[in-house]
């Protein structure tokens, strides 16, 4: 047998297969060719050593905004995912119908990431900062369904964000629109909470198992910690019934305190992602391997962490082929060391927590090539006038050892 690529004597972290410890990993033809304890050297191109290093599927992050160009939010995908071990990431709401074409054109066909998206309800997309709901003739349910129908090997969920600005006197309009665009395409819907109104039961009432209620641990109006510290029992419900709790950490979205009381009532996050973008990239969120450190040093353990970013979003996103090693499957893998020191991390009202360790990506396989490391771009000239000075001293003081 032989083999493009050996990856071998790392400690793998496959969840979806249940296998963990010390094996090989062979990539012939873009796909995982074998995965067993030993495997000969002999035949292989190009073997890799990873002695002392974790392997594992390459992560699925189910929320960033990596529609560069076109949008507010958008970053590039590929520069960030070859220091990350993000090899699919699902665009979230950048593209609207209006805007759809052109994230195919500019976005998936131009990153060696897997990219996929949840099309806003909004036409318009996240051109702009905030209030793409505010205007209900953009949120066209006919116009949305015939662009899911037409680009359906890209689009695999609707999208709506339901806060305060987002929707500014539309009240819940938009998002029975988007419940309406999401059954009628039998697809899943990801809305997102922050500041209400609408008020968090409101939004709730329109959720249904197999949904994504992204910033679940937010400390804003929207959180799901009651008074008594426990999860408001309506959404463990909907949880218990199959609602999809995501992290969606971004510059608004993660609080310690919401956090460490959703663990503490044993509603642990289904899916831990980024909600990568302009802003959050610079800190205190910077990435997926420091938001899954974040939990990691909240006591969740590696597998644990690397599940939620692997298998569990692959069954969220219904694609469960991706963030497996199974042979056969794409060849999209990760390597990490888990650095182990004296960390302090913070939350975006900028709590600080301390940890001992630190997962850092030392190489990441898309379809079984290894992704460059090439610089990012700089931040958007908008992002200076926005970004929150709280979260500027966060550039000097988090993760620091
Ligand atoms: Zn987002």
């Amino acid at each position: 047998m032989t083999y493009d690529v050996l990856i071998k004597g790392g400690e793998l972290i496959d969840p979806a297969d249940e296998r963990f410890g010390l094996y090989d990993v062979a990539i012939s033809g873009g796909a995982i060719a074998a995965v067993a304890p030993d495997l000969p050297a002999a035949g292989a191109t190009q073997i890799v050593d990873a002695h002392g290093q974790y392997v594992t599927p390459g992560l699925i992050d189910l929320h960033t905004h990596c529609y560069w160009g076109a949008t507010y939010w958008g970053i590039e995908a590929d520069p960030v995912a070859a220091r990350t071990g993000v090899t699919t990431w699902l665009d979230v709401g950048s593209a609207g119908a209006y805007s759809f074409p052109g994230f195919r054109r500019y976005a998936v066909e131009t990153n060696r990431a897997r990219l996929f998206a949840l099309l806003n309800i909004s036409s318009i997309g996240l051109i702009a900062r905030t209030y793409e709901l505010s205007n209900l003739d953009y949120c066209d349910v006919g116009l949305g369904a015939a662009i899911v129908e037409a680009n359906r090997d890209v689009i695999l969920g609707i999208k709506a964000r339901i806060d305060r600005d987002t929707t500014r006197g539309t009240g819940l309009e938009p998002l029975r629109r988007a419940r309406q665009l999401a059954d009628q395409v039998n697809l899943p819907l990801m809305v997102h909470i922050g500041v209400a109104p609408p008020l968090l039961a409101q939004i709730a009432d329109l959720l249904r198992p197999g949904d994504i209620l992204t910033h679940c641990c937010t400390g804003l109006d929207n959180h799901l910690i009651d008074d008594g510290q426990v999860v408001y029992p309506y959404i463990r419900r909907l949880w218990e019934q199959g609602l999809i709790l995501d992290v969606g950490h971004g510059t608004g979205s993660f609080s310690y305190a919401s956090a460490e009381a959703m663990l503490v009532d044993g509603v642990v996050p289904d899916v831990i992602s980024s909600d990568i973008h302009q802003l959050a990239v610079l800190g205190p969120m910077y990435d997926l391997p420091t938001t899954l450190s974040k939990f990691l040093n909240l006591g969740l353990s590696l597998r644990e962490v690397i599940a939620r970013a692997t298998v569990r979003p692959a069954a969220a996103i219904r694609r469960p082929e991706l963030g497996t090693l199974l042979v056969g499957a794409p060849a999209d893998i990760a390597l990490f060391h888990l650095e182990e020191g004296d960390y302090t991390f913070h939350d975006v009202h900028m709590q600080p927590r301390r940890g001992t360790m630190r997962l850092v990506n030392t190489a990441t396989y898309v379809g079984g090539t290894l992704l460059p490391h090439v610089p990012e771009r700089p931040p958007a000239p908008w992002v200076g006038a926005d970004f929150p000075v709280a979260q500027r001293s966060a550039l000097r003081h988090s993760l620091s050892s």
